[in-house]
């Protein structure tokens, strides 16, 4: 589901004309909706409503403090992975006790930030880091709450860069391993073993790998769970969304041509992962960040030029890879459509941003009506791994950020000056200007 439609040949988010927002806040313009962010994390919270759970959203998908805040005021917790994402926490009103802390690098100043901020568990992904987090418990008199990721070497059938669940990959320990492990932390004195973790990767549209992974790690987490008086498991994140196409939307038939398309839903999701958790006696929790905050958010792009060269057609856009790079590092989808609907014909045509990259492409030969210079377009599901990649490659401020909610939209990030790109450099002194 989400909130973005057209209404007389107007594209809408809830009910803002998004022409109105790019006339008052210009381009590029990143545009979530609150009511999509809510129904999302409200549905996946309404599957899981069988067990005890917690959602911990992934703050790394979207970070802004009005969609940080958004989920606190919904109960939800938080998976953070460095202190700058619990500090952002703690600035939106979060509770640095509903966090969890993931990562492979967690520093000392980072771990000793996290234990004096109590956060509910650090999901360790090494024994090196066990020892570290001990020693550093012990300094700050504090009983340091952990768990263990499991890497259940499942593969998650998704791209290669954000596949997580298999040896190849960099993360967890070892199914084979696991126990060992817990048997040496239980002997760490300052450690608290509080749960066991999994996370298998990222954009999972099918429940299968899913279900895989935890029918693999349900009877460990059980026995670890009895064995060391465990409070509870964590599947991860990564449940799928859909990129294409992004507008049969609107309503309840956006669910059901999901579950038609075999593409997972809360539902299907919990239906196939729940059983295999009624025993456990653990709560469980999650932590997805695309699925909550993916679709409920859009690019917005003016178009500065259309350029024709032989058979090709060029839509150059005001908005580049450095605002939204998932298409140039994931070669990933996202449905463009103009804000003012078109109803003719439709020509193959490329959209790229202005960057001195072949990279800097948000689609290829994609069939779209014949568009002016002037025109606004939107790039559909970019509230995940969208704002919160960007940079400033090109010396490109970065984008502003809008929430909408019903009939009210509000900068909740306002545009970078370009002046402050380069604010904190400075020319060493013996640089004299010639
Ligand atoms: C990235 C990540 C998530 C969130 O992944 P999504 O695909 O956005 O749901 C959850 N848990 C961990 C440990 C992660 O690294």
């Amino acid at each position: 589901m989400h909130d973005f439609r057209y209404i007389g040949g107007r594209l809408y988010c809830e009910q803002v004309p998004v022409e109105t927002l790019v006339r008052k806040h210009g381009t590029p313009l990143y545009v979530y909706s609150q009511a999509t962010l809510t129904e999302h994390f409200k549905r996946l919270d309404a599957a899981l409503d069988p067990l005890p759970h917690s959602i911990c959203f992934a703050v790394k998908s979207n970070s802004n403090l009005a969609v940080l805040r958004t989920m606190a005021n919904l109960g939800s917790g938080f998976d953070i992975v460095s202190e700058g994402e619990l500090r952002r926490v703690i600035a939106a009103g979060g509770d640095p006790r509903t966090c969890v802390f993931a990562g492979v690098g967690k520093s000392e100043d980072e771990i000793s930030f996290a234990l004096s901020r109590d956060i509910y568990c650090f999901n360790v992904e090494s024994e090196p880091e066990l020892e570290r987090i001990d020693r550093i418990a012990a300094r700050l008199r504090k009983k340091a709450p952990i768990a263990v990721r499991v890497n259940p070497n499942i593969d998650a059938l998704t791209h290669a860069k954000i596949t997580t669940g298999t040896y190849e990959n960099k993360f967890g320990i070892a199914f084979e391993r696991v126990e060992q492990v817990y048997v040496r932390a239980s002997r760490l004195k300052h450690l608290r073993l509080r749960g066991v973790q999994m996370h298998i990767g990222s954009q999972l549209t099918e429940v299968k790998p899913f279900e895989q992974a935890v029918a693999k790690v349900a009877p460990l987490a059980a026995r670890l769970g009895r064995r060391f008086g465990l409070e509870f498991f964590s599947l991860g994140g990564g449940l799928g969304i859909v990129y294409r196409p992004a507008l049969d939307s609107g309503d309840a038939s956006w669910w059901t041509s999901r579950a038609a398309r075999n593409i997972l839903t809360p539902e299907s999701y919990a239906a196939a992962v729940l059983p295999h958790l009624r025993s456990l006696d653990l709560r469980i929790l999650i932590e997805p960040g695309r699925f909550v905050s993916g679709n409920a958010g859009l690019l917005i792009s003016r178009i500065e030029y259309i350029k024709q060269t032989g058979r090709k057609t060029f839509v150059i856009v005001d908005a580049a890879m450095n605002d939204l790079i998932r298409p140039a590092f994931y070669d990933s989808f996202h449905e463009i459509l103009p804000v003012h609907q078109h109803n003719g014909p439709l020509v193959p045509s490329d959209v790229v941003g202005p960057i001195c990259e072949s990279g800097d492409c948000f689609c290829k030969d994609r069939p779209l009506p014949r568009l002016k210079a002037g025109e606004s377009l939107a790039i559909f599901s970019a509230g995940a791994y969208g704002f919160v990649m960007a940079s400033n490659y090109n010396s490109r401020g970065l984008a502003a950020e809008i929430m909408v909610h019903g009939r009210r939209a509000a900068v909740v990030n306002r545009r970078q000056k370009l002046s402050e790109i380069w604010e904190r450099e400075q020319i060493p002194a013996w640089l004299k200007k010639r």
